[in-house]
């Protein structure tokens, strides 16, 4: 197969694509694993594997075989049938979890407003606020905008949906004192994607979930980006020990092919009626079929372990750099969820990075995020650590000079 090259590929997007995202001037045309591949036959060490959604790295192939066979058999019925794949996927997420019950989508924006939607038919009439957090990032419909505490996002698309109060991130008295008669529920990102990589304070998710049952409100964990494996647990709140009352997945939750899930206890599910809430694609046989190929992925390669060895790797080599490097504020390792927080912009490292042929991403203007896949190798994080050291280290040298 021939492929037209990334020029003209530009061409098409500046006249027939919205030009609503920043995107580099790459076309990509496959992958492999952690490389991918440009037009031009370039190939980059990817470390922000699909945004985080390839957490099998490009191209599984037992998910590629698994999907290849399920195309064939049953692509999509609407959710006025049963398959049993649906209830399989759901029985796998439930047996991984807290044991509840499954709600499929195709996004994460969309798991969060079934969350949204379920706090509020599931609490008493008056409650309806949900009390978020400032860095949180919560998708771009418009409850899940709404939830998202940063005004960058808000800009010219009020009046938004009425009920969200926003925390202070790690604050545990503010949170408190926002909690009222007509409160329903806390939403939180156990460690925040979007917002740099945060992870909470100490005690600060124990410190909700006991807030949570006191005033007898959700608790719930948006799992969007720090679930399904990516921290070296099959979900993030594992690691720190504190189960929500309703969760949500998306990106990684079918190995890189649309999907997502909102997840709760079989009493609280209740409250979602038959005809209260719906999703079309939702649960449909394709994503099911990858969502448990993913899984069986996972389980097989020992991959929550391998996130949590290669992890390792990237905290030893970016603590050392740290020591050497003086652009280097905090390095945040959860798995293969990475933050390095730099004392300057971080929009150039990544771009000579991109001329290096490393794919990196920076969030909240200062933060160099990595999202690797699972099965990344030690040799392949060093391969990236290498020439990320040698990016940063040029540009302290260059600040140090200014
Ligand atoms: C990416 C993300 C979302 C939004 O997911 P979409 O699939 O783009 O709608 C929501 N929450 C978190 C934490 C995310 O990282």
């Amino acid at each position: 197969m021939s492929f037209a090259s990334s020029e003209e590929t530009l061409d098409l997007f500046q006249k027939y694509v919205i030009p609503n995202y920043n995107r580099y001037p790459v076309a990509l045309t496959h992958g492999e694993g952690s490389y991918v591949w440009d037009a031009e036959g370039n190939r980059y060490l990817d470390l922000f594997n699909g945004w985080g959604c390839n957490l099998l790295g490009h191209c599984p192939p037992a998910l590629v075989e698994a999907v290849r066979d399920q195309l064939g058999k049953l692509i999509h019925v609407p959710n006025t049938w049963h398959t049993e794949l649906q209830g399989r996927w759901a029985e796998a997420l439930s047996k991984r979890s807290f044991g509840g019950q499954a709600f499929f989508c195709n996004s994460g924006t969309e798991a969060n407003e079934a969350a949204i939607k379920l706090a509020r038919l599931h609490t008493p009439k008056q409650r309806y606020k949900i009390i978020t957090f400032e860095g949180g990032f919560h998708g771009r419909t418009f409850g899940s905008t709404s939830a998202t505490a940063q005004p960058k996002y808000h800009e010219g698309l009020g009046p938004l949906m009425a009920g969200f109060v926003y925390a202070p991130f790690g604050d545990l008295d503010a949170v408190s004192r926002l909690i009222d008669d007509e409160t329903a529920a806390i939403m939180i990102e156990p460690i925040q994607g979007e917002g740099g990589v945060r992870v909470p304070p100490e005690g600060f998710l124990a410190g909700l979930r006991q807030l949570a049952d006191q005033h007898e409100l959700l608790l719930i964990f948006d799992e969007v980006q720090a679930g399904c494996g990516r921290t070296g647990h099959w979900f993030a709140y594992q690691g720190f020990g504190v189960t929500p009352d309703v969760m949500t997945l998306s990106k990684a939750i079918c190995g890189g092919l649309a999907g997502g899930a909102m997840l709760t206890t079989a009493d609280i599910a209740k409250s979602l009626r038959p005809g209260m809430h719906a999703c079309t694609f939702g649960g449909n046989p394709i994503a099911a079929r990858a969502g448990l190929a993913f899984i069986e992925s996972v389980e097989r390669d020992g991959l929550l372990e391998n996130a949590q060895r290669v992890g390792e790797v990237f905290r030893r080599r970016l603590e050392q750099l740290r020591q050497q490097c003086g652009v280097i504020r905090d390095v945040r390792v959860r798995g293969m969820m990475i933050g390095l927080e730099l004392s300057i912009e971080g929009a150039p490292t990544v771009k000579t990075c991109l001329e290096r042929r490393l794919l990196i991403n920076c969030t909240h203007s200062t933060v160099i995020r990595l999202l690797p896949a699972l099965n990344l190798t030690e040799q392949q994080a060093s391969e990236g650590c290498d020439i990320l050291a040698d990016v940063l280290m040029k540009q302290a040298g260059n600040h140090v000079r200014e």
